[in-house]
């Protein structure tokens, strides 16, 4: 197994780009670390299969450098790079039987027939195509091939890393469940440095430690799911995490915090030092759904709310609620009493972020609040 680095890496499918919404990858760098399982989030058409497709080498990218283990690889075919990747849609031979299919990787590696044997089975165990493994791939299922094609991907465990891009697509979803947890078995069993393409959060969550989320062409964060969760660095990973996502509004700055609709916000110092700083007008103010509380009375710092709906979801309601002319959601739990049309809540300072070009501003570290 390997470390992957992206060095200023960038691709363009365009020959002559005239700018930056002519890159499927803007310009960006990143490390997977050697061993880790890791989720590439996003949503279609961001540049998630470019990316794997950079790494794996079947496209060469139009700028940087990949790096395995510190050595360039941009010359060296993907059979070089000895990488494993799984498709979308299976990939197998039809005319070969499952077990062939199986051992057709190991064989091109030129193991020992015994060694083959012995790790085709142990693959087909885990995936549960014993049933089938003398079976002809033409014959099987779409779900059956799909477990095929991962098996052929799983079935080294000399390779520097195993990509996944959306493997799980043409799975039904009780099965989808139950691969997940397989492949954090394999993973957990031999530490290969795995990276797992999904646009569903959910995926990403239960599969990866680290999870990098990819927007337009770039990673805007990699962290952990409550990193993310906690912590966006990004306005779109505030909204593309959490259900709801969270509330992001437009905000100017004012004397000692931010201001819309009338309502003045304070801000910690060093947030607003910041804002002065950039001197962008294009700031957004984060909080969310979970993080606004209810509180029974008015004080300096409740916010006065109409009550516009109450979304009960067995343990837990969600409040759509009218702040100033923003419409703001609230997650609370199920047995809050909702009482009137007005709602006071409170924006929690640890909670609430600021966006200045939609990335967070990072407070003074001395006012952080530890979790
Ligand atoms: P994702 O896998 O996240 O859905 P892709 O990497 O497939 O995204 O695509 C990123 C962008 O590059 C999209 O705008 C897509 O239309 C474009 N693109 C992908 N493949 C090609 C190609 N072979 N030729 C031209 N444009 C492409
Ligand atoms: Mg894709």
């Amino acid at each position: 197994m390997a470390e992957i680095e992206l060095k200023s890496l960038a691709h363009s499918y365009e020959r002559h780009p005239s700018g930056p919404d002519d890159y499927a990858i803007r310009q960006m760098s990143h490390t997977w670390h050697k061993g880790g399982a890791y989720a590439l989030l996003g949503p279609s058409g961001c540049g998630k299969s470019t990316m794997l497709n950079i790494i794996s080498g079947l496209l060469a990218p139009s700028e940087g450098d990949v790096l395995f283990d510190n050595v360039r690889v941009n010359e060296l075919s993907p059979k070089d790079r000895n990488i494993a990747q799984v498709f979308q849609f299976p990939v197998v031979y039809d005319s070969m039987t499952v077990y062939d299919n199986l051992a057709f990787p190991l064989r091109n590696a030129d193991m020992p027939k015994a060694k083959i044997r012995a790790k085709v089975e142990e693959i087909a165990a885990i995936l549960e195509l014993e049933p089938v493994l003398k079976k002809k791939a033409r014959g099987l299922t779409a779900d059956e091939k799909q477990k095929v094609s991962m098996g052929r991907g799983l079935v080294r465990d000399d390779v520097s890393a195993i990509l996944f891009d959306e493997p799980l697509t043409v799975i039904d979803p009780q099965l989808k469940w139950k691969l997940r947890r397989k492949l954090k078995q394999i993973h957990e069993q031999f530490s290969i440095t795995m990276v797992y393409v999904t646009h569903d959060q959910l995926e990403a969550s239960t599969f990866a430690d680290k999870i990098a989320v990819m927007y337009e062409g770039q990673i805007v964060q990699f962290g952990t799911p409550r990193e993310l969760f906690e912590s966006p660095n990004h306005t779109f990973v505030g909204f593309f995490i959490g259900s709801p996502g969270m509330n992001l509004i437009p905000v100017t700055a004012s004397e000692q915090g931010v201001q819309f609709d009338g309502i003045q916000v304070p801000l910690p110092d060093g947030v607003m030092a910041e804002v002065r700083r950039v001197g962008s007008d294009n700031l957004k103010l984060g909080i969310r759904p979970e993080f606004v509380q209810l509180s029974g009375h008015t004080t300096d710092e409740t916010f006065a709310c109409e009550l516009l709906d109450v979304e009960d979801l067995g343990t837990y309601k969600i409040l759509t609620l009218r702040l100033g002319q923003q419409t703001i959601k609230a997650r609370v739990d199920e047995d809050q009493v909702i009482a009137g049309d007005t709602v006071h809540v409170v924006f929690p300072r640890q909670w609430l972020k600021l966006y200045i070009d939609e990335f967070l501003v990072d407070a003074d570290p001395s006012e952080a609040v530890s979790v």
